[in-house]
């Protein structure tokens, strides 16, 4: 676990490249303490993704955050199989699955990140997944795995 006292200019640092400013910074604060924050509207009630300043639906500036529970389904997914040096991604290990997941308890706000603890022939469209987190250069990024299903 991440403490706490994190300075904005330690989360500019830590999370490059990731773009960590006044309107992120909530958003980022979040990771580090692996809690996913979403914007929330006071005026309207609206949540959303990206994590910008103004309501989307009503424009009102009086925001704040919730935390999502997690889970979630797999809206859009794909393979990487190049990109961008990152670090713990090795293309040729095999594909780098990405996924858009939509969360259960906030329809509509969705996120993308990686998928990890999944065959890739297993992720498809509609696929149940609960958020985890991973670390990369010693801080907290999230992640999804397929929710185990009981039958
Ligand atoms: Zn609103």
């Amino acid at each position: 676990m991440s403490t706490p006292t994190l300075t904005d200019a330690d989360l500019v640092e830590r999370y490059a490249p990731l773009t960590v400013d006044k309107d992120t910074a909530d958003f980022y604060r979040g990771w580090a303490e692996r809690e996913l924050r979403i914007r929330h509207c006071t005026e309207c009630g609206h949540t959303w993704l990206p994590f910008r300043p103004i309501c989307p639906r009503c424009w009102s500036f009086a925001v704040d955050h919730v935390v999502v529970q997690g889970d979630g389904t797999v809206h859009l997914m794909m393979l990487l199989h190049q990109g961008p040096p990152a670090p713990g991604v090795d293309y040729t290990t095999g594909p780098y699955p990405v996924a858009t997941v939509e969360f259960a308890d906030h329809p509509g706000v969705r996120l993308t990140a990686t998928i990890v603890d999944a065959r890739p022939e297993d992720l498809v469209v509609g696929r149940a997944v609960s958020l985890t987190w991973f670390e990369r250069n010693g801080m907290p990024h999230p992640a999804f795995r397929p929710t185990e299903v009981t039958r």
